[in-house]
């Protein structure tokens, strides 16, 4: 832990955005104009959800073509594998491929919400990683979701990093975590992966904060702690969607400045929810990008799958 304190200047931090697929065809080109517009503030990669189940796949598909080959965006792909037979995966890695990506997120998914047992052929994400690995090689970067605040179908702390550790050895390249808002967690955490030897870049998740009622209701999903700071500031104000936006941007800000300072993270994941202001309001504050003169709103929806993020 001291050492990953004692990099006192790090060199400035990179940052990725992600987009999920939306619902409909009005949608998807909005989210392309987004898309082209977010590419001039130079992220080093943006990537595209998948439903669980496969329900989205096709656009999916579809999105990280335009997204890779057409805006020329370096592009990740989430994969899940819930009720995916290998086929169905096949595909998928197929088209990937076939569009120029290079990275794919490998993912169980949220299990059947009926509550059925899944009808897919792998079980966990580990699963998958290791079938990319044996059919595809090098060729494509895997990342891996991860947990400081925990997963919400399992208890225990030890488990969920030896599962990440499992994850790890099957083959992954990066970590993206979850959403969270306790830094001081999150240094611990990190800490611990670490010691059980887990060396893979670690790339924090982070949801900008734009109106109280979301903040809220998506922690509460989450199943993640609030710090009391935040709740202190943001409480009073919180029919006001302006200044939550203005003092939720200050408090972002402050914790992804010492999650840089803490020296185990040099990149910043935002979770757009496909909306452009409150992502770029942070990295203005925290002077990764030059001010944007204008900025513009269009629509935004919730994240299509349950309550991981
Ligand atoms: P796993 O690592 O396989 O873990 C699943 C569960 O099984 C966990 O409870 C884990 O503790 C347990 N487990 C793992 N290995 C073992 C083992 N060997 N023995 C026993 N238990 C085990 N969902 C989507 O549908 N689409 C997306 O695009 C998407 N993107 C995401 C991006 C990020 C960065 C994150 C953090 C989550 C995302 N999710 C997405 C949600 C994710 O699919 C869920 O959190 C899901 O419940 C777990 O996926 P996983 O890949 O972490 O699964």
């Amino acid at each position: 832990l001291a050492q990953a304190h004692s990099s006192a200047n790090p060199p400035p931090a990179t940052f990725s955005f992600e987009f999920f697929v939306p619902k409909t065809s009005q949608g998807v080109q909005n989210l392309y104009d987004r898309m082209d517009r977010m590419y001039d503030l130079n992220p080093i990669f943006i990537d595209i959800t998948w439903n669980a189940g496969g329900r989205s796949s096709s656009l999916t598909n579809e999105m990280v073509y335009t997204s890779q080959s057409t805006l020329g965006l370096e592009t990740c792909m989430h994969l899940t594998c819930t009720n995916m037979k290998v086929e169905l995966i096949e595909e998928a890695l197929q088209k990937a491929y076939q569009s120029g990506c290079q990275n794919i997120l490998a993912l169980r998914g949220d299990p059947p919400l009926d509550g059925s047992e899944s009808t897919g052929d792998f079980k966990y994400a580990k699963d998958l990683i290791a079938y990319i690995r044996k059919n595809y090689g090098d060729h494509f970067n895997i990342g891996v979701a991860a947990y400081p605040e925990g997963h919400p179908e399992e208890r225990s702390e030890d488990n969920t990093l030896h599962y990440l550790k499992e994850k790890c050895d099957a083959g992954a390249d990066f970590i993206i975590t979850q959403m969270f808002y306790d830094v001081d967690n999150f240094i611990k955490w990190c800490a611990k992966i670490r010691k059980i030897g887990v060396d893979i870049p670690i790339i924090p998740g982070i949801m900008p904060i734009s109106t109280y009622a979301a903040f809220v209701r998506r922690a509460k999903w989450s199943e993640i702690n609030i710090p009391q700071h935040f709740l202190d500031v943001l409480d009073p104000i919180k029919d006001d969607d302006y200044l939550v936006r203005e003092r939720g941007t200050e408090l972002v800000s402050e914790m992804c400045d010492k999650l840089i300072k803490s020296g185990f993270v040099n990149h910043l994941h935002f979770y757009t929810m496909n909306l452009e202001r409150a992502t770029i309001m942070i990295l203005e504050k925290l002077n990764i990008i030059e001010p944007v003169k204008s900025h513009e709103v269009i629509g935004g929806a919730e994240l299509p799958w349950r309550k991981s993020l």
